[in-house]
């Protein structure tokens, strides 16, 4: 058993992240991390993408068809998961995610922002309402988690990306500097949280057009990176072939050393054998 931080780096397409991502692909280059390249699911929008990275479940199935459902989830997640194997979650994220698991809560940001011992699905956590709230400060909060309850599973979750992509659209200077800034301050942790125990999974829940806009069916609106540190996977570049978001949930079940809920797909990516 191990424990496991995933990174969901939201509003960062797959281009984007070959071009901003240095640290990461050097690490895949050198056979120190793996890297996949995600075709990810519908609608590419964030709240219905955040349940299906936490449970494995495609929209259809879960139920958040948009960003307008704000009811909690009715699926087994990762932070369900984790609690009632006797673990820690933990979330440094956007307060949809504690709108989404934090039943009991009540649903405004002044009372969301911090949650220490909560009686909710994530044991601890820091939330944000600002969409531009830094991701300086997110990666501070997450790591202030870490230090702090030494949390089985932390969700990471800046959304530096997705603002300037709202704001500028792919292809403009804005976006690929935010995206660059957050794999900065990425990088600078990756060792110290590999040092202190963790797998490191990083990925994102959807892409974003040269509009601004993400939602539909377009490859860069879609398609995510999704970069594993962990012993227990087989490294290098898969990306000859598309992965599906749907094995995020089951990966970090795996790296955690838990079952996966019942409606969770079949884990297909490079496991190493024990
Ligand atoms: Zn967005």
């Amino acid at each position: 058993m191990s424990k496991v931080i995933l990174v969901l780096i939201d509003g960062l397409g797959y281009e984007e992240a070959k071009a901003a991502a240095g640290y990461l692909e050097h690490l895949a280059e050198w056979e120190l991390a793996a890297k996949y390249r995600v075709e990810g699911e519908l609608p590419s929008l964030s709240r219905p993408m955040y349940e299906t990275l936490l449970t494995g479940l495609p929209a259809s199935e879960h139920g958040i068809a948009t960003n307008l459902f704000t009811r909690p989830s009715r699926c087994e997640n990762l932070f369900s998961l984790v609690k009632n194997t006797g673990l820690t979650g933990a979330a440094a994220a956007y307060h949809w995610i504690s709108e989404l698991y934090q039943r009991g809560v009540p649903r405004e940001p002044r009372l969301e922002r911090y949650q220490f011992d909560s009686p909710g699905l994530i044991r601890h956590g820091i939330f944000y309402a600002a969409d531009n709230y830094p991701d300086l400060c997110l990666y501070n909060d997450a790591d202030y988690l870490r230090r702090t309850y030494h949390p089985d599973f932390l969700l990471v979750h800046p959304s530096g990306c997705d603002y300037h992509g709202h704001l500028y659209g792919r292809g403009s200077r804005e976006y690929r500097t935010a995206a660059a800034g957050s794999f900065d301050r990425l990088s600078a942790l990756l060792s110290v949280w590999q040092e202190d125990g963790y797998d490191v999974v990083v990925t994102a829940d959807h892409g974003m057009d040269e509009l601004g806009v993400h939602a539909g069916n377009l490859p860069e609106q879609r398609e995510v990176p999704l970069y594993i540190l962990s012993k227990k996977v087989e490294c290098g570049d898969f990306t000859d072939s598309m992965v599906s978001p749907l094995q995020t949930a089951p990966l970090c079940c795996a790296l955690l050393g838990i079952s996966p809920a019942a409606g969770m797909r079949p884990l297909t990516l490079r496991m190493k054998e024990n």
